[in-house]
């Protein structure tokens, strides 16, 4: 295969930008073959085999995708979706159900944030949401957030002077998630007071 192709390429008269005469090799051609082949029904495993591939991510590398196929690929999906769920999720909900998921936002507010657990779904953390990943800290609550630092370093202390050693343990984890949610809010501040000066012209020399 290398003769021909070296043969073919020379009877063209084709060059490099040096003036010499191109050399391509079957190597040169593994993505065009491999993607030929795949989008032609060829199994990806036998191409790398046929490839002499250890990894088939290595065959996977050398296949193209093109839009196109991004798109079929998602309406299949689609269509897979659509096929698996019951035609009666697909209806115009009834004013109370509405109702009800407009009140979904207003429950999930918090003393010291937002909850962020999915619409119609039960606390499944017993409400103490300074342990919470789910809940989203609001800044304006920092001076609560901090006070309630303060007020578990005390009672950590607290119960290490009484000898309530059982609880020391989860009052940690509680001093820990305000911890957390404190840095979480000082990094969205950080992020919202960037000072950005007015542009100006620069001066001539
Ligand atoms: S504990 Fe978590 S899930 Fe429960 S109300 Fe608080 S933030 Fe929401």
């Amino acid at each position: 295969m290398r003769t021909l192709l070296i043969g073919a390429i020379a009877a063209t008269g084709l060059t490099d930008s040096a003036g010499a005469p191109l050399t391509i090799s079957p190597h040169d051609f593994r993505r065009i073959f491999v993607t030929d082949a795949i989008m032609n029904g060829l199994p990806p495993h036998i191409a790398q085999v046929i490839c002499g591939h250890k990894n088939i991510d290595t065959t996977m590398g050398y296949k193209a995708v093109y839009p196109a196929e991004t798109i079929e690929a998602h309406r299949a999906f689609i269509a897979r979706r659509r096929a698996t769920r019951p035609s009666e999720e697909y209806r115009t909900p009834t004013e109370e159900e509405w109702d009800a998921f407009l009140a979904h936002f207003e429950k999930r507010k918090v003393s010291i944030g937002t909850c962020g657990r999915a619409f119609s779904t039960p606390c499944v953390h017993e409400h103490a949401c300074v342990r919470c990943a789910l809940l989203r800290p609001d800044p304006a609550q920092r001076d609560r957030l901090e006070e309630i630092r303060e007020n578990l370093i005390a009672r950590i202390a607290e119960a290490k002077r009484e000898g309530w050693l059982g609880e020391v343990e989860g009052l940690r984890v509680s001093l820990a998630g305000a911890e957390d949610k404190l840095a979480q809010i000082m990094r969205s501040t950080a992020r919202a007071s960037v000072d950005l000066p007015v542009p100006r012209f620069r001066e001539e020399p």
